[in-house]
């Protein structure tokens, strides 16, 4: 199986008995899942490279449930994955050897919204998108979007601390999640629950939770502060013909756009062959070697309309941009959207995909692709780069026809040693889960990891929760 080959030795954990299944079938009452067919998807991540072989599935429903579940698991040493939407991309949402999955999927009930402050508390199950269309209906719009919004549950973006398209104008779920309900692994419920803005009463511990991938404690409930729904939003696609040209376009759109600017990514030309041969999604304009998807959205269509022409006047006439299409209506937004959210299905059509989510210094974004295609020559099928120009975070994907270590032994170190000499981090949004655990010293020192492991060891002293993810297999 895949992941084994990127795993250390299965810890000395029990294996699951007939007495063990029989307090599941008890506790959670038709919810403990043991039939192969239903068990296969939930072994498998999203992409497909990272395969478990659980034989037993929980669904509890509440928070009281995952603590029951929580303290015999605890009790016995049994280990347990957490699962959300499975939709994270480094192997973190699946077990690796035979650990219980223990899914939130049913636990995805709203349990208050106030309509003047705009805190959403819900329980970790809910789908992005659900709670989305919640708030919409309401005037109001979730902090975070992305592409996986359809599937992904607000526990795991917590869990993930998931950054996303909007986190360049509404900052990371570190400032906007205000509360959390947290089961450790022992079975006590943590409520840290608050719905309050300002808080100083002592260290802010719902903040180690996000982002901790499931290795902490089980998420059950989130409280979220949620901005107004903007009224007016524009996007913007345009084409440039270098990538010094895109960030001189950032930096002019920035001071002329200014508090309506919600998101500025990039799509270099190898994206978009893939998008159109993969996908069938044609260019919206002529063909640029770089891409710009910059969203606007603010309160007043005339003056955000106002900036943007002015804008798009100073970016048409300085050269910076070669040519470019505007949309204020619903449908052609998400259509251009879907030219920047749809890469990463694009790329599974393309080939077995190393997937790498780099923080650099703005201006040296690129320069990690072009070295990387040079460094690889024709090893590799297709190397793209997309990703978050506004939060300074590149998406590098590179492709073969199918899973080669060869491949994998040119890119690696490579990719993560270009990254420490600029003092990067090696995941900037997705997390280190499973594939990138073992190089979490790229990008901390090694007191950071220590500490890490000593509050593992506090929360956690079994390491029940999620083993083998996060945490390098030996702490230096
Ligand atoms: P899962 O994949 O189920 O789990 C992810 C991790 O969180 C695992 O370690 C799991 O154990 C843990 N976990 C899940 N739920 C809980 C819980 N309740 N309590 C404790 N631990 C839990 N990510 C970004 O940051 N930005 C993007 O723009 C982005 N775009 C994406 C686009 C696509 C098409 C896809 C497939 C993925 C994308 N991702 C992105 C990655 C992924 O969607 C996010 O990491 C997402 O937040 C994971 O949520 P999930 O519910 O699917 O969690």
């Amino acid at each position: 199986k895949p992941s084994a080959a990127e795993a250390p030795d299965r810890l000395p954990f029990s294996r699951v008995t007939q007495e063990d299944l029989a307090f599941f079938r008890k506790t959670l009452l038709g919810r403990a899942i043991t039939d192969s067919d239903f068990l296969e998807s939930s072994n498998v991540d999203w992409l497909k490279s990272v395969k478990g072989s659980s034989e037993v599935l929980l669904r509890p429903q509440n928070t009281k449930e995952v603590s029951q579940v929580l303290r015999y698991c605890n009790s016995r040493n049994l280990a347990v994955t957490p699962q959300g939407g499975n939709t994270g991309l480094v192997g973190g949402s699946v077990p690796v050897y035979d650990e219980i999955i223990l899914s939130t999927a049913l636990m995805n009930n709203i349990l208050a919204f106030d309509n003047i402050s705009g805190i959403l508390t819900c329980q970790a199950g809910c789908v992005l998108e659900n709670l989305s269309l919640y708030l919409e209906e309401r005037d109001y719009i979730m902090p975070l979007d992305l592409g996986a919004k359809g599937s992904c549950q607000i526990g795991g973006n917590v869990a993930t601390n998931a950054g996303g398209l909007r986190l360049l104008r509404y900052g990371s779920l570190h400032g906007t999640v205000l509360g959390l309900e947290v089961v450790l692994a022992d079975g006590r419920v943590l409520d840290c629950l608050s719905t309050l803005r300002k808080d100083n009463t002592g260290y802010d511990l719902k903040q180690l939770f996000i982002g901790s991938e499931g290795t902490l404690g089980v998420i059950t409930a989130v409280s979220i502060l949620c901005p107004r729904k903007p009224k007016s939003v524009n996007l913007v696609f345009l084409g440039c013909e270098t990538f010094e040209q895109l960030l001189k376009t950032f930096q002019l759109c920035r001071g002329m756009l200014g508090e309506i600017l919600s998101a500025f990514e990039f799509l270099d030309s190898e994206c978009m062959r893939l998008l159109n041969t993969h996908l069938k999604l044609p260019n919206p304009i002529s063909d640029c070697p770089f891409y710009i998807v910059i969203e606007t959205s603010g309160s007043n269509p005339t003056h955000d309309g106002q900036k943007l022409h002015n804008f798009l006047e100073e970016a048409m006439t300085s050269s910076l941009v070669t040519d470019g299409t505007v949309a204020t209506e619903e449908s052609k937004i998400k259509a251009l959207w879907s030219m920047r959210e749809r890469i990463t299905e694009a790329l599974t059509h393309d080939g077995f995909n190393y997937k790498y989510d780099i923080s650099l210094p703005v201006e040296r974004i690129y320069q990690l692709v072009t070295d990387m295609r040079e460094h690889l020559g024709d090893q590799a099928k297709s190397v793209v780069g997309y990703g978050h120009i506004g939060d300074g975070n590149l998406h590098l994907n590179i492709t073969s026809p199918a899973k080669d270590p060869a491949l994998l032994g040119a890119i690696e170190p490579f990719v993560y040693e270009w990254t420490a000499r600029c003092k990067g981090s090696i995941s900037a949004e997705h997390g280190l889960g499973l594939k990138k655990r073992n190089y979490i010293y790229y990008s901390k020192s090694s007191q950071a990891v220590a500490l890490m492991g000593n509050i593992k060891a506090i929360l956690d002293p079994k390491g029940i929760l999620n083993p083998y993810k996060t945490l390098p297999d030996a702490l230096k």
